[in-house]
């Protein structure tokens, strides 16, 4: 498959700077030779040119080397009206990774460089030495130099490409399959459908072409995933991200089968997405995007076959574009087709922090079970985003008391209290909860050990891994986030008596709200905030004391009773759908 990005905005700049250190007359990068490694004098340089943090500046060096080392074919877009857009030959691309591995912490590529000498010629001896180059007087090898120094300066966008063999399958998509293992063997499952749940039903691959605001156009690579519809149409998440791969987009529709049955909806699990950077996007962009996106799927969903909704970076104005574009096509609106969508245009009332709600009734079973008062309780929130800030605030008004947050700048700690909706403002302002007043500055992986009843990760995947599990210090983690405790530190905080509350039921307030959205879409008529808060308890809890059930008879941990819970569901209306079973034809 062929995986299209675009360097981010800081990563052309940083080319331009490098390609600039190469040329005869450098203009931007003068004093770079003050340094005392390329790699210090070009993050330090681009840190000062562009006002930034020079660790923002290591940060942009490592996804520029790494997109280059990755790229199989680079096509360079210039403003020049007469020939937009040029494709640079594999020498070239070589010669990038030449230019970028000059200034790495550490050089493989040209080991003697330094700052002395002609430096187009250093780099050239690099190139012919690393990549065995022809033998002669390297004019060749100059000229071709040359021509892309020119282009890195003229470039306005650098289009990278990169082959993915199919059957490649990283991490995510690895997880789902050890944890459908481990709860089929559990429940005896018939293995023609263990087989088939393997696998999504349907993966579709779609290509957007989108005119930019330059006039240009690009063409964005989409995805969607159903992955099974036993239960119901499939429901689930468009992210935009400029990393997106399909393996991932299918480990996150097979987590979306598991949610929506483990919290015994009538729907089945799907996921997608686009690789596009939003960030650098204007809104026109984003919508055209959006609207050719949706007319690529639209035979492929509807409100009985498939219904999106928002994930990263894509959000209420997102769906609205989705179902206002579905509703032209299909001659009438057809509000039900996407979820999340403005209260204003058949969005649920509830809906914004439905995720968390779902999470603080979850923690309450949690705490009935472990014998824990949360009037008395410590809450320690990682995340403070719309989950971690909702989540923070209505354990808080159960009389929890909220002793650190954090987000991706750092955290803060006081253990005689913060009040979540203060930290929340002074995040408005400031862009962040550190600097907090009257508080200890900790670093997140400090927060996640402190000594707690309720840990909430609620930010990013993996942050709780084999390595720190021994170290966690609380009675009960909530998972706000997608996947932040490996399936490897389960058993280990599990044998420490600690109670996980695994992510397909903590957080699956969101995806239950907005099936709550649709049936509302589907009647036309729609409910009061507190309807839909009533309705959210009883399903959660529900489905929280059949996975406790389960766990229980079964002596293994939430995770695992989640998914069993789910496999049961989902296999046995497959099993019902069919004639004979799976296995016996
Ligand atoms: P968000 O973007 O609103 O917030 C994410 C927060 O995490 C931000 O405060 C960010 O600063 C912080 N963060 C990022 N990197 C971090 C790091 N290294 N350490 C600590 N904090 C870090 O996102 P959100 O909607 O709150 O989603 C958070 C998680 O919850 C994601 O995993 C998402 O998939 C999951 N989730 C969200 C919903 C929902 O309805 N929003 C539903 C289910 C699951």
């Amino acid at each position: 498959m062929l995986n299209t990005i675009y360097l981010s905005n800081q990563a052309m700049k940083m080319v331009k700077l490098i390609g600039d250190f190469f040329t005869k007359n450098p203009e931007t990068c003068a004093r770079i030779e003050c340094y005392s490694s390329p790699h210090y004098a070009l993050t330090k340089t681009f840190a000062e040119n562009f006002n930034i943090q020079e660790a923002d500046s290591w940060k942009v060096f490592e996804e520029l080397q790494k997109k280059i080392d990755e790229a199989e074919y680079v096509q360079v877009e210039t403003a020049n009206s007469t020939n937009k857009s040029y494709p640079v030959s594999p020498e070239e691309v070589n010669m990038l990774r030449v230019l970028t591995d000059y200034f790495a912490p550490q050089p493989k590529m040209s080991p003697a460089s330094g700052f002395v000498g002609d430096r187009l010629e250093s780099a050239m001896e690099a190139y012919k030495w690393f990549f065995g180059a022809s033998e002669g007087n390297g004019e060749d090898i100059r000229e071709s130099f040359q021509k892309l120094l020119e282009r890195t300066q003229e470039a306005t966008a650098f289009r990278l490409e990169t082959l993915v063999a199919p059957e490649t399958i990283p991490n995510p998509y690895k997880a789902v399959l050890d944890l459908l293992r481990i709860a089929a063997e559990k429940l005896n499952l018939d293995p023609g459908i263990h087989e088939m749940l393997k696998r999504p039903m349907r993966s579709i691959v779609l290509n957007i072409p989108t005119f930019m605001d330059d006039g240009t156009l690009r063409v964005f690579t989409g995805y969607r995933v159903q992955y099974n519809d036993a239960l119901g149409p499939t429901k689930g998440g468009i992210r935009y991200h400029p990393d997106l791969t399909m393996d991932e987009v299918t480990a996150l529709s097979a987590w979306m089968t598991w949610k929506t049955a483990v919290a015994g909806l009538p729907l089945g699990g799907g996921k997608g997405g686009i690789r596009c950077n939003p960030k650098e996007m204007s809104k026109g962009e984003l919508e055209r995007l959006t609207r050719g996106y949706t007319r690529a799927l639209a035979r492929f969903i509807g409100p009985y076959t498939d219904v999106p909704a928002p994930d990263v970076y894509t959000d209420s104005q997102t769906m609205a574009w989705m179902m206002d574009e579905y509703s032209q096509i299909v001659g009438q609106n057809t509000f039900g087709v996407v979820t999340g969508k403005p209260v204003s245009l058949g969005g649920s009332l509830g809906r914004d922090e439905a995720t968390s709600r779902g999470l603080m009734y979850t923690v309450v079973q949690a705490a009935g079970y472990k014998g824990i008062d949360l009037k008395q309780a410590t809450v320690v929130v990682q995340g403070y985003g719309n989950v971690g800030s909702h989540a923070a605030r209505l354990l808080s008004d159960l009389g929890c008391r909220i002793i650190a947050v954090s987000d991706s700048k750092g955290g803060v700690y006081n253990p005689d209290g913060l009040d979540p909706k203060e930290v929340l403002q002074h995040k408005s302002q400031t862009g962040s909860v550190t600097r907090y007043p009257n508080c200890k500055t900790i670093s997140n992986s400090e927060l996640l050990e402190l000594e707690c009843d309720i840990l909430v990760p609620a930010g990013l995947e993996n942050q709780i891994t084999q390595t720190n599990a021994g170290n966690i210090k609380t009675k009960i983690i909530a998972e706000g986030a997608n996947g932040p405790v490996t399936p490897e530190a389960d058993e280990k905080l599990y044998k420490k008596g600690i109670f996980l509350i695994p992510d397909i039921l903590a957080n699956s307030g969101g995806v239950i709200v907005s099936y709550f959205e649709q049936v509302q879409n589907q009647m036309n008529y729609y409910w009061s905030e507190e309807e839909v808060r009533n309705k959210l308890q009883n399903t959660i809890t529900s489905a929280f004391k059949d996975v406790l059930a389960i766990s229980e008879e079964y002596d293994v941990n939430m995770r695992v009773a989640a998914y069993m819970k789910a496999l049961k569901r989902v296999s046995e209306a497959m099993i019902v759908r069919s004639e004979k079973p799976y296995t016996s034809r």
